[in-house]
């Protein structure tokens, strides 16, 4: 079938939704394309038959989130503070420590020695100019080495080292050696600090929002229902003397512009004609995405509160998973642990099949909380590295080289095609919040440019 419309947005996670939604407001018409049967792209909340729900995508805001709280109160819809209260574990070599506060029991010249490496990237990222890293003073020293070298460098103790690879990989979502470390200290710079990015309390693991982040991405979509096509695939766009031409199975849309809100991962699926410009097909060839699971046990009760314990857990490498938290819903009705597996974590966990991964899991959530953690009602795990339209997560990795070879070149529009995506904001790269913005700004690009 062949329709004729003004811009066609391909795409209907946060970036694309935010920009339907000026579009919408600025009374201009669009069409806004899916490939998945549901909203949301990288938030995804589970729903169950007996009410409960989980988030296996993005689920925390947090201080500086501007658009994201404004989104939700727009909405009506709430949201809560995580559960931050009572002891949290540290796993490192195989002793199980607990702790209150911020800082963890054990040897204190790795404790300083944390305190240092972490104060030293939050000192870089500070030089880090938002809108062109690469002419940050340092820029091509940072960008010829890894996160990976830097860390090695800076860590003189073992358990320093653990302890910030641990958290380190929990904030980028990949192995350290794949990282660049401009892009890193782009990354905290753009995220407000390297405080904010590890932080519960005043950062961006604040709040969650209620009923799922998922039900958000639905509210701001319900008043443009009519525009909006699941189950949309976009594999061509070709460019025209008469202007776009966008195709997919079994569809064909012409339009003036074309917003793409996809991860760089799998524009690479789009074949463009004619293609796009050197620069950007470089950049989308270079960025890989980070890998992540959610591990998830559904409790009866957040039964782990009643025994003193915050249910955060910092893990070093001999277990499955490096970060896990309380992941319940705001009334506590029912218990939710929540663990992140990581990079070469994920690679090991996700290649053993389900059942294996169950029990490996629940051991695992047993030894920090104790024999009630086997008895999960429900065991969810989901590797996003194996999902067809995202191929991994949280966002696009920049390694070494990238940013000064290539620069901007994502975000730049390349004729009538404007690109959103949480890759494409200078502000909160690769959450949510970075998504909104660039929907918006991509949205506002193709108003100007047609006034
Ligand atoms: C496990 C996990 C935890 C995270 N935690 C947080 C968090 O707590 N807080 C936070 O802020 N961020 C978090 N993030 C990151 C956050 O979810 C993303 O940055 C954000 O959702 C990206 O939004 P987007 O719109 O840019 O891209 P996406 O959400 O990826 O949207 C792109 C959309 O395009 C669709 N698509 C793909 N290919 C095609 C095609 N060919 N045709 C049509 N449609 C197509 C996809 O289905 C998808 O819906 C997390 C992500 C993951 C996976």
């Amino acid at each position: 079938m062949s329709t004729h419309t003004h811009t066609v947005i391909i795409g209907a996670g946060f970036s694309g939704l935010a920009a339907a939604r000026i579009l919408k407001q600025h009374g201009r018409p669009f069409i806004l394309l899916e490939a998945r049967d549901r909203l949301g792209g990288r938030t995804y909340t589970r729903r169950f038959e007996d009410g409960k729900y989980v988030d296996l995508g993005g689920q925390w805001i947090g201080p500086t989130q501007d658009r994201m709280y404004a989104l939700a109160r727009e909405n009506g819809v709430e949201w809560y503070p995580t559960y931050n209260q009572g002891e949290n574990i540290l796993d490192l070599n195989n002793r199980i420590r607990s702790y209150t506060g911020l800082i963890p029991r054990m040897d204190l010249p790795s404790l300083i020695n944390i305190d240092q490496v972490l104060r030293r990237l939050e000192s870089m990222a500070k030089s880090i100019p938002l809108d062109s890293p690469w002419k940050a003073s340092k820029a091509r020293a940072w960008d010829s080495i890894s996160l990976a070298t830097f860390v090695r460098k800076n860590c003189f103790t073992r358990n320093c080292y653990k302890v910030v690879r641990a958290g380190l990989e929990t904030v980028y979502a990949c192995e350290l050696n794949e990282v660049s470390l401009l892009h890193a200290l782009f990354y905290i710079r753009s995220g407000t600090s390297l405080n904010t990015l590890l932080s519960i309390e005043n950062g961006a693991q604040q709040h969650r929002i209620k009923g799922g982040m998922q039900h958000l991405a639905e509210k701001i979509g319900e008043p443009f229902q009519e525009e909006t096509r699941l189950n949309h695939v976009v594999n061509k766009i070709i460019t025209t003397s008469e202007g776009m031409l966008v195709e997919g199975h079994g569809f064909s849309i012409t339009a003036k512009n074309v917003i793409l809100a996809l991860p760089p991962s799998v524009v690479r699926d789009i074949r463009f004609e004619p293609g796009l410009p050197l620069f950007k097909t470089q950049a989308l060839d270079k960025l890989s995405m980070g890998i992540v699971g959610k591990v998830i046990g559904v409790y009866e009760t957040p039964f782990w509160r009643a025994y003193g314990f915050s249910g955060q857990v910092v893990a070093d490498d001999h277990g499955p998973f490096q970060t896990l938290f309380d992941s319940s819903p705001a009334d506590g009705s029912y218990g939710v642990l929540l663990a992140f597996c990581i990079a070469n974590r994920a690679r090991n966990f996700f290649a053993k099949p389900e059942v294996e991964r169950q029990v490996l899991a629940l051991e695992w959530f047993s030894k920090y909380f104790g024999e009630q953690a086997a008895n999960a009602l429900k065991y969810i795990d989901y590797s996003w590295a194996t999902d067809a339209w995202s191929r991994g997560c949280y966002a696009g990795i920049y390694p070494t080289g990238a940013w000064t070879n290539f620069r901007g070149a994502l975000a730049k529009s390349t004729g009538q095609i404007y690109w959103a995506g949480t890759e494409t904001s200078d502000v909160w790269y690769g959450y949510i919040e970075g998504a909104v913005r660039a929907g918006e700004r991509a949205a506002l690009e193709t108003i100007r440019q047609s006034s």
